[in-house]
């Protein structure tokens, strides 16, 4: 097959491969992913898993506030990354290996240029890349929700059946979900009894995906010009896309900060968290959490509505 026929999602695969060939960091993380210790902890209808995962105390440890984030290196700009890392383009996106995953594979999707991180203006790229990459889920950190980059736009990716919330729709929809809205070809459906807020919009058309999007992003403002705290994942699925919307109250619970080390735990939710995996990179987090962490993080992190 000529390469300018392969499928989009082979180009990635192929590039995915070939940087743990020549990427000492990469390849090591990736390696040590396989073992990570992962804790199930089950609710009524789904579970939530917490994963031990060292390499990430770089974003679960972010200063991600102006001062910090101005006075370093963007690492998404292509001038400070490292020279093992190369890229596949798409449109105006370059595609990366994040070399300090959750998942196998675990991308990142950087815009070219330095602009800050907002969903508005890049929703419909992130319906075009999902369907281009159709066995991947597409996410999107807010800027005050867990982006390590707020000043460089970017989504992330992994595949689409290792976020849970994938599959606890599936599940949930049939008893616990209840029709939200609907706007021309577009279904919104909230999901009750599942410890955080969850929409889930549902469309084959991207413009009518986008409007119902706006719809809600417009409900949740608080401020003007100021883009409603939230996380986002896009999955595009025989022929439909599926846009799950957690919106955020919070940006990290009380206990990151707490001052009482026995109470601190160092999770900060971001789009993995809210889909139902909790990341911390220190094993005595780890070992302590328990399930009424777990409702108590989400609760204050959530918007409730
Ligand atoms: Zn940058």
């Amino acid at each position: 097959m000529q390469e300018d026929k392969l499928p989009f999602s082979a180009l990635v695969d192929r590039m995915f491969s070939s940087q743990l060939a020549v990427w000492d960091i990469a390849e090591r993380n990736y390696t040590a992913l396989a073992s990570v210790q992962t804790r199930e902890f089950p609710f009524d209808g789904f579970s939530v898993y917490v994963q031990f995962n060292t390499s990430r105390i770089l974003s679960s440890g972010a200063k991600v506030d102006a001062a910090s984030v101005a006075s370093r290196p963007c690492f998404l700009c292509a001038d400070n990354r490292p020279k093992e890392q190369s890229v596949v383009e798409w449109g105006k996106y370059e595609i990366l290996v994040n070399p300090y995953p959750i998942f196998r594979p675990h991308l990142t999707i950087a815009r070219k240029g330095h602009l800050p991180q907002e969903i508005e203006p890049y929703i419909h790229d992130m319906f075009s890349l999902a369907a281009e990459l159709p066995d991947y889920a597409l996410f999107y950190n807010g800027p005050r929700c867990g982006a390590s980059a707020p000043d460089h736009m970017h989504f992330q990716a992994v595949r689409a059946d290792v976020l849970p919330v994938v599959n606890d729709y599936i599940s949930l929809k049939q008893k616990n979900a209840s029709l939200y809205d609907r706007t021309g070809r577009a279904v919104t459906y909230t999901v009750r009894g599942y410890l955080r807020t969850l929409f889930c919009i549902e469309s084959s058309h991207a413009d009518a995906l986008g409007i119902a999007f706006m719809k809600l992003y417009n409900m949740l403002i608080t401020e003007p010009l100021v883009e409603p705290m939230m996380n986002v994942v896009c999955l595009w699925r025989s022929g439909c896309w599926y846009l799950f919307v957690f919106p955020r109250a919070a940006f990290r619970p009380w206990q990151y900060s707490a001052d009482d080390e026995g109470a601190r735990l160092l999770i900060s939710p971001a789009t993995v968290e809210m889909s139902g995996v909790m990341i911390t990179p220190l094993r005595e987090h780890f070992e302590r959490l328990t399930v009424a962490d777990i409702a108590d993080i989400y609760s204050q992190v959530s918007l409730k509505l």
